[in-house]
């Protein structure tokens, strides 16, 4: 029989470099999920997610050549706290799926599923263990605003939507700061080898 492939959650706050730090397990060999990017893909490949979104949102979501548009979309939900929850409702569900598919299809003993948000949603408790990379709100803040050449309050106002580190550290496994460069494949390593010594005891 297959063993079972045990699921990472890793998160943490926007800034916190939660891509990059699943680029360094993705490097030593471990499948990474990336969320947010295969939600994006889906959204515009599965065709019953799209005609409820189009339900939800209307016409405008998608453009003539059935491309997102992420702006339209961004604009109706930013502010309309109801109706981001009815989208995040029908995109999870399909996201789940598809990441349950995918995960049939690699051969470790755990894969590496980023998300954005893990504790403020619960979907925390559907992984054998949570990885919270963490580092300096102001640190987050100049790495954003370099990074996506935005300003300071935007990157604040994206904040608000997530919980704070101290909330989130009592309920993560493994806390891995983020501020040295030179640190951080030290620390992935400890944490890769801890994984595998807690999966093997399993
Ligand atoms: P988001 O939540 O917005 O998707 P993220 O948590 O995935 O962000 P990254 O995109 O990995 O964060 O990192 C944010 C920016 O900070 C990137 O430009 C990245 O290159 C940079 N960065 C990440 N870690 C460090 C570090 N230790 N030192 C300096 N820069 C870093």
């Amino acid at each position: 029989m297959k063993k079972k492939i045990a699921v990472i959650g890793l998160t943490g706050g926007i800034g916190s470099g939660k891509s990059t730090i699943a680029k360094i397990f993705s490097d030593k060999g471990i499948p990474v999920y990336i969320a947010d990017i295969e939600a994006k893909k889906i959204m515009v490949n599965d065709e019953e997610l799209k005609r409820a979104i189009v339900e939800l949102l209307g016409n405008e979501s998608y453009n003539e050549l059935g491309e997102l548009n992420r702006e339209y979309i961004a604009g109706k939900v930013f502010n309309n706290k109801s109706l981001l929850a009815k989208l995040n409702s029908i995109v999870h569900p399909a996201v789940s799926k598809h990441f349950k598919n995918w995960k049939t299809k690699q051969s470790s003993l755990y894969v590496i599923k980023e998300v954005a948000i893990l504790f403020e949603n619960d979907s925390y408790k559907k992984c054998d263990y949570t990885i919270l990379i963490t580092a300096p709100v102001d640190v987050r803040i100049e790495r954003v605003i370099k990074r996506d050449k935005t300003d300071k309050e935007q990157v604040l106002s994206r904040m608000k939507n997530q919980w704070t580190d101290e909330k989130k550290i009592p309920l993560s496994d493994f806390v891995l700061e983020n501020v040295d460069m030179e640190l951080i494949s030290g620390h992935v390593e400890r944490v890769h080898n801890e994984i595998v010594t807690l999966l093997s005891l399993k």
